[in-house]
């Protein structure tokens, strides 16, 4: 599947995304190693998660779990909702996603773009509130059981519609009373549940990993890789530690629990240290099953402003416009090489997505300033030097 043949479908174009070599920011901060950087904002989707999202929805396909006739629910930060409706469009597959109010609007439009539907929730709530994105996905795919029929368009609007209002009116116990509910599952609704679903991490274990792998004929000293589900670093430290000895080292925002349950701290003691961050797509508030955190090196925390930074920077040296999880990869690489004194080896590090989801925050000076961001990203990134 090469990018220089013609494709019969954009299923074809996943997947193959190029290494760029980061040679100016080498000489700016002065690294002694080969930094290169997998764009995967080139897949068809803008992502790393094509892959996964069309991979998690074959497997449920050759399962039974899923026909044409059913609705895809699912709690997304956007990224894994545009793989999930990349796949949607083979056979009509209707998606509802549920969204938290954090992430951009881009994202929200993107995927009513590709015919999703959109629930936003609040995002300072607890995941096991009945008003987290998590749990308003539950309480949609129930709903749409409870029908247990195919449901037209107007059907759907109508009950998206209805959930929007009892998350927006905060009426806590009608979708608790909704969430208690004994409904049995049907062919429906089917939430893939990225955070759960072995696929996950095996779609990138099967895919992302061995090209990896390929592109650099195994010869890589470290990758770093940002952590939300985990299914990214999980698959590709497995795949690399079964065939190398690879360093493999996540990524986490200031404000998430991976990097204190890393060091063995208890997860409700981490949960208490938990706050709330801007950078998207990596980061959690809880232990999915989709990460092993055994597999993973070691782990460094990037902060907004120091991910946001470096974002720009990158747009302004390098000329790669890529989203704020990719500038939180590279300042954390840069730290972690430069603490240790790394040198003369080779660096992956992957950028997730890209900087066109991200206009009206990261690249957007207003939005920072009345966030209490500063500016001058060569003033913050002069840590680094
Ligand atoms: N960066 C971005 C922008 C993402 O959307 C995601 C997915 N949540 C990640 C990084 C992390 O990928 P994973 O879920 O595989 O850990």
């Amino acid at each position: 599947m090469g990018k220089e043949k013609i494709c019969n479908n954009v299923f074809e174009m996943i997947g193959n995304t190029p290494i760029l070599r980061l040679n100016k920011i080498e000489s700016y901060f002065n690294i002694n190693n080969e930094l290169y950087a997998k764009v995967e904002y080139l897949n068809p989707g803008g992502s790393i998660k094509d892959r996964m999202g069309v991979y998690l929805l074959e497997r449920a396909n050759e399962k039974g779990k899923i026909n044409e006739d059913t609705i895809i629910v699912e709690p997304t930060s956007g990224n894994t909702g545009v793989g999930l409706a990349l796949y949607g469009t083979k056979k009509g597959n209707k998606l509802i996603f549920t969204m938290p109010s954090k992430i951009s609007i881009e994202k929200e439009l993107l995927l009513k773009a590709y015919g999703a539907f959109v629930v936003r929730t609040p995002t300072e709530v607890k995941p096991d509130n009945p008003n987290s994105y998590y749990k308003v996905s539950e309480v949609i795919a129930k709903l749409i059981w409870k029908e247990n029929k195919k449901l037209k368009y107007d059907e759907i609007e109508k009950l998206v519609n209805y959930v929007q209002t009892l998350v927006n009116s905060n009426k806590l116990n009608e979708l608790k009373s909704i969430l208690t509910q004994n409904i049995k599952p049907n062919i429906y609704a089917y939430i893939p549940n990225q955070y759960f679903n072995k696929y996950n991490p095996e779609s990138h274990y099967n895919i992302t990993a061995p090209e990896l792998w390929n592109q650099f004929n195994g010869i890589l000293d470290y990758i770093f890789v940002g952590a939300g589900t985990g299914g990214t670093i999980t698959g590709i430290s497995k795949y690399f530690k079964e065939k190398g000895n690879t360093k493999i080292i996540g990524i986490d925002p200031v404000g998430s629990v991976y990097n204190f349950v890393k060091k063995g701290m208890s997860f409700e003691k981490a949960l208490k240290k938990a706050k709330s961050y801007f950078v998207e797509g990596i980061g959690e508030d809880i232990i999915p099953e989709t990460i092993e955190l055994d597999l993973i090196d070691d782990m460094i925390v990037v902060s907004d402003q120091e991910s946001f930074s470096m974002t720009r920077f990158l747009a302004k040296r390098e000329g790669i416009l890529v989203g704020g999880s990719s500038g939180a990869a590279l300042f954390g690489a840069i730290k972690y090489l430069k603490k240790r004194e790394i040198k003369n080896k080779k660096i992956a590090i992957i950028f997730p997505d890209g900087g066109r989801n991200y206009l009206t925050k990261i690249f957007n000076d207003s939005w920072l300033i009345e966030k209490g961001f500063e500016l001058d990203d060569e003033k913050i990134l002069e840590v680094l030097k």
